[in-house]
């Protein structure tokens, strides 16, 4: 594991270290050689790292969806250290009282980033679920209650500094002084007033152990966190199908008029919760029947993915990572038969 760097400045080693390069490069004489090349290779490196560390700005841009009701939408990727984490689909609800945040992005800066385009004052906040992207933004909400379902707040606490550390390692400085805050307030399913507005907090699982939906009950939008993915494929570490194609059921019941999935563009209808069942099902039968076939894991992640899904982002990538995940679970139920 690399060393995580603590440093709670906005330009750590890179930008100082890059600073006396001018001096070098004007000395005579010149290097020559190899060592000017490893030189020029250093110099590019250390541009590269201050570009990052100078520059971890997530631009972030809310918009606005209901009345009243802010999305920032994260791109459709992987981490890597060009997006800083912004994959992921955060929001808020501004209220006279402050903002109601749901999640609260992937590092300290996106947290801080946030905060300051919400507005500042913050009523509260909801963390729908235990994956890096949704919590590790928590510090720059201090002084706000921050609310998850009891699974999330153990599984934060009991994995988020392998999760933080992984951040570390993808996406460098724009995590720099990213500590793991735990949810220090345990969500109750139903209907509550938060900050005068009332909302339902739907407790569901499936993506992970612990998945928490936040609707709004007067602008008619549900914040459904991982649950629902929209052109970008579903992930899977801690799925299980079952659990989850009932948790969608539960929330293709809920009345709203406009759907925030985790990942991908907001929607108004039923098109979201329908892809994600869409491919949760054809997952599900694919890994079934290569199991009742006795494939092995390279051959099943290299089937041919219907038409339908080609088009989702890093739809092939996630279903490789998902037979990883989910394939043993498969093989063991077909030994069982
Ligand atoms: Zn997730």
């Amino acid at each position: 594991m690399a060393p995580r760097p603590r440093a709670d400045t906005a330009m750590p080693a890179g930008a100082d270290a890059a600073a006396p390069r001018t001096d070098a490069t004007s000395a005579a004489p010149r290097p020559r050689g190899p060592r000017l090349a490893a030189r020029l290779l250093l110099a590019l490196a250390l541009a590269g790292g201050a570009a990052v560390a100078q520059a971890p700005d997530y631009r972030l841009d809310p918009v606005s969806v209901a009345p009243g009701v802010f999305v920032l939408e994260g791109v459709r990727e992987h981490f890597n250290a060009r997006n800083g984490g912004n994959i992921v689909n955060t929001g808020f609800i501004a209220t006279p009282e402050g903002a109601i945040v749901i999640d609260t992005g992937p590092s300290r800066r996106y947290g801080e980033q946030m905060r300051a385009v919400a507005g500042g004052k913050v009523a509260a906040v909801f963390i729908t679920h235990a994956h890096p992207d949704h919590f590790l933004g928590n510090q720059a909400f201090a002084g706000a209650p921050v609310s998850a379902l009891p699974g999330t707040i153990e599984a934060i606490r009991t994995r988020g500094e392998k999760l933080s550390d992984n951040l570390y390692g993808m996406l460098a400085g724009w995590m720099s002084g990213t500590v793991v805050a735990v949810p220090a307030k345990v969500a109750e399913p139903g209907r509550v007033t938060v900050a005068g507005r009332e909302l339902e907090l739907i407790a569901l699982a499936g993506h992970t152990g612990a998945d928490l939906a936040v609707f709004d009950v007067k602008s008619g939008t549900l914040f459904a966190g991982d649950l629902v993915f929209f052109e970008r494929a579903p992930t899977t570490p801690d799925a299980d199908i079952d659990a989850w194609l009932a948790a969608l059921d539960r929330l293709a019941k809920v009345p709203f008029t406009t759907l925030v999935p985790g990942h991908g563009p907001v929607v108004h209808g039923q098109e979201a919760i329908a892809q994600t069942r869409d491919y949760l099902d054809w997952l599900r039968a694919s890994l079934r029947d290569a199991a009742g076939r006795g494939l092995d894991m390279p051959e099943v992640m290299q089937q041919p993915l219907p038409a339908r899904f080609a088009g989702m982002a890093v739809a092939r990538e996630e279903l490789e990572r998902s037979v990883v995940h989910l394939y043993p679970r498969y093989e063991e139920e077909t030994l069982r038969k």
